[in-house]
């Protein structure tokens, strides 16, 4: 499903070389929910980051269903790019719109017909429990309804893999549960592979079948959340 192959991240910062993600290979099976876990500054962000090109690797490749996403064209880039849905910690709703102009956002770049695109976003908005929010804008909604409103513009163009950057990371406990459990559904019944970054070992132990663990831009251990996490 998802497989990275010896993937590097260099960044040249004042002419020094600094190295945030250093030789990761890593296997997502498909429809799993797997958790990229450790502390700031490991290097998570940009590991996941690198799952959909946002950021490019320096070495290494990015094999999504079979493709290698780091040898694409800008265009079958972006095609392949719909398969893979992103949400982040602090939201990145566009402010300006409503809530239904922000989930149709996608289908707007994939051009989809306005008929489909009203149905889907009715779909989308049902799906995460704001049917009645559609002309809302986001300063009128709590932090919890904000991620669910990205949640459905994440999945509103159908895409297989959705990876969550410190996606309950701003959010209060009662709301992180209720939004790991938002995403624990759509894992069940939509069948989606879920990437999720976070420092939170609680929502790698709420949600995620495997875990991986960052230090220093390396995996330094993976496995089942059971073994990873009882392990002293
Ligand atoms: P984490 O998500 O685990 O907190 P990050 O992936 O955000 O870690 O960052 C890993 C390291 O790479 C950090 O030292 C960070 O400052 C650095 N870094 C991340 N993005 C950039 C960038 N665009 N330019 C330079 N350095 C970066
Ligand atoms: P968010 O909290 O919304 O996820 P972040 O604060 O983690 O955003 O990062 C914002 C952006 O800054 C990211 O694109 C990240 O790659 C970049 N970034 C992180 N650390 C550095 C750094 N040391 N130098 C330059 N860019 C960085």
């Amino acid at each position: 499903m998802i497989k990275l192959s010896g993937v590097s991240k260099t960044y040249r910062q004042k002419g020094n070389l600094a190295t945030a993600v250093n030789d990761v290979s890593l296997h997502v099976k498909h429809q799993e929910v797997f958790g990229i876990v450790g502390y700031s500054g490991a290097g998570k962000s940009t590991l996941l980051r690198c799952i959909n090109l946002l950021e490019r690797p320096t070495t290494g490749s990015v094999v999504v269903d079979g493709t290698d996403l780091t040898k694409l064209s800008k265009r079958e880039l972006n095609l392949t790019r719909r398969k893979i849905g992103m949400i982040f910690q602090h939201f990145h709703l566009l402010s300006s719109a409503t809530v239904a102009e922000n989930v149709a956002f996608p289908l707007r770049l994939a051009r989809t017909p306005a008929a489909e695109t009203k149905r889907r976003v009715a779909e989308m908005l049902d799906l995460v429990g704001l049917t009645g929010y559609e002309g809302k804008y986001p300063s009128q909604l709590s932090g919890g309804q904000k991620q669910r409103v990205a949640i459905a513009r994440a999945l509103a163009a159908k895409p297989s893999i959705l990876l969550c950057d410190e996606a309950t990371s701003a959010l209060d406990p009662e709301t992180t549960q209720s939004i790991l459990a938002l995403l624990k559904d759509i894992n069940r019944q939509l069948g989606l592979t879920i990437v999720m970054v976070t420092h939170q070992m609680e929502v790698v132990r709420e949600i995620c079948d495997r875990v991986a663990v960052m230090a220093d831009g390396e995996i330094v251990e993976s496995g089942s959340v059971i073994d990873v996490l009882l392990t002293p």
